[in-house]
């Protein structure tokens, strides 16, 4: 039936298209949409009666994102061709929070968590959706609605497998938070600035008031988390795991798995991103994704692996765009009322990392590729300029000369 959720099945989910955002779920105004876990993969499906409404299709970014068309309503101007391309923003900083148990917390600076601890103490939003784990399977990502720094906090870190973090939008507003922020991907931002762009539903729309985004090179299924844990850590049972953190332990933060009996089981981060989780276990959706930068949030934030910048800090430091007034705002305070610190970055620098290399030059090709043969492929409506350019490489002076030799 046009205009219901079997549209939305039929158009974006059997297709392969859903990103796992969680904005169908979370707008729908008859609270229809829930979730099966397809080979541990949240997908959505009808779990109550379906009004005919059309919103979920409407906001979904799993087919169509129009990216000049909310570039236009988020910022009031298209950004102009430039490489590296990293979306329309005001200004390019590297920051960290300066309570240092919030940036030991923390994925990289702990940045994310620090400004919307500000944001929360200073009334500027009265929630946040955020990731975590859930509690009786620690293994497992969850949305969580978070209204306290312990819990902002209790929810840092990135997770590595799906978190439908949009699915709780209706559930906080009906908990009577009214000025909410999201934490999300570039496709959870998506879902929202669509959301925004349409109007609907008008109580949401005006609810979120705060979108910060995060860089992302690509989710990753969990079977890819199953295989670490069991052929590379050993794990016998899932159900032996009484916490998980992909980012654990000092910075950069590694896989770090404690189990029921005591054990604290570790697989070292780049080991476990660059051997295994990237090559062989990328969402199949996340290959056809052309937003790294996350360019439509208020803000965006990514891990800063510079050495020039990072020498002489033993801990993480973030990477930001300030895209919107709302994220200046926000970022401005949260620097004057000392929550967070930070240093210029020329966002060029940005681009030798390998997620913009996946996003704006592997993924531009392979949308045009998978045209080729007929397949299906999200609609993003903005010719990526995929010409390979020369990248200043971001490596240790060891390495660059070993290059150089
Ligand atoms: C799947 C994924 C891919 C990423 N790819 C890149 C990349 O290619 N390049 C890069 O520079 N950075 C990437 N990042 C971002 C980076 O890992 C850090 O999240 C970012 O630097 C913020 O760190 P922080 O210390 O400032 O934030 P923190 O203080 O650690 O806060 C992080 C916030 O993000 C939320 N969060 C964590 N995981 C998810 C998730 N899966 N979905 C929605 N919200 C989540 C947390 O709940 C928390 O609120 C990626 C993150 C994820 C989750
Ligand atoms: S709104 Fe998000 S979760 Fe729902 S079908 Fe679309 S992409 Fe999937
Ligand atoms: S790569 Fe794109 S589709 Fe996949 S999780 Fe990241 S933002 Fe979403």
């Amino acid at each position: 039936m046009k205009g219901s959720f079997t549209e939305l099945q039929n158009r974006v989910i059997q297709r392969g298209l859903c990103t796992a955002c969680g904005t169908c779920a979370g707008v729908c105004p008859a609270g229809a949409i829930g979730w099966a876990y397809v080979d541990d993969e949240p997908l959505p499906e009808l779990t109550g009666e379906c009004a005919g409404c059309n919103i979920c299709t409407t906001v979904c970014p799993g087919e169509e994102v129009n990216l000049p068309a909310l570039e236009q309503f988020v910022f009031g101007r298209v950004r102009e061709e430039q490489i590296p391309d990293l979306g329309f923003y005001r200004e390019a900083r590297v920051g960290w929070a300066t309570d240092r148990v919030t940036r030991q917390l923390g994925a990289s600076g702990g940045l994310v968590t620090a400004l919307l601890i500000y944001a929360l103490e200073k009334g500027i939003i009265d929630g946040a959706l955020v990731a975590g784990f859930r509690q009786d399977l620690p293994w497992r990502t969850e949305a969580r609605l978070a209204v306290n720094g312990e819990q902002l906090l209790a929810a840092a870190r990135s997770k590595y497998a799906c978190v439908p973090v949009n699915t709780l939008l209706n559930q906080a507003l009906e908990q009577g938070y009214r000025r909410l922020a999201v934490v999300g991907l570039p496709c959870h931002i998506h879902g929202l600035r669509k959301m925004q762009f349409y109007g609907q539903p008008a109580s949401l729309t005006r609810g979120v008031v705060l979108m910060v985004g995060l860089f992302c090179a690509s989710q990753f299924y969990f079977e890819g988390t199953r295989h670490l844990l069991v052929e590379r850590l050993g794990v016998d049972r899932l159900e032996d795991i009484a916490s998980l953190s992909y980012r654990g332990g000092d910075w950069p933060g590694h896989l770090v798995v404690e189990l029921k009996d005591g054990r604290r089981l570790l697989l070292d981060r780049h080991e476990y991103m660059y051997h295994h989780l990237m090559p062989a276990f990328k969402r199949d959706r996340c290959e056809m994704c052309v937003d790294w930068a996350a360019e439509l949030a208020d803000l965006s934030v990514g891990d800063y692996w510079d050495p020039q910048v990072r020498a002489g800090h033993a801990l993480g430091t973030s990477s930001c765009l300030v895209r919107s007034p709302a994220g200046e705002e926000l970022l401005d305070g949260a620097v004057k009322n000392g929550y967070v610190e930070t240093i210029p970055l020329e966002a060029a620098r940005l681009a030798a990392g390998i997620g913009y290399e996946l996003k704006k030059h592997a993924a531009a090709f392979r949308l045009r590729q998978r045209r080729r043969f007929g397949w299906p492929v999200p609609e993003y409506h903005r010719q990526t300029n995929y010409t390979p350019f020369a990248r200043e490489l971001h490596l240790a002076p060891e390495t660059k000369s070993d290059v150089e030799k």
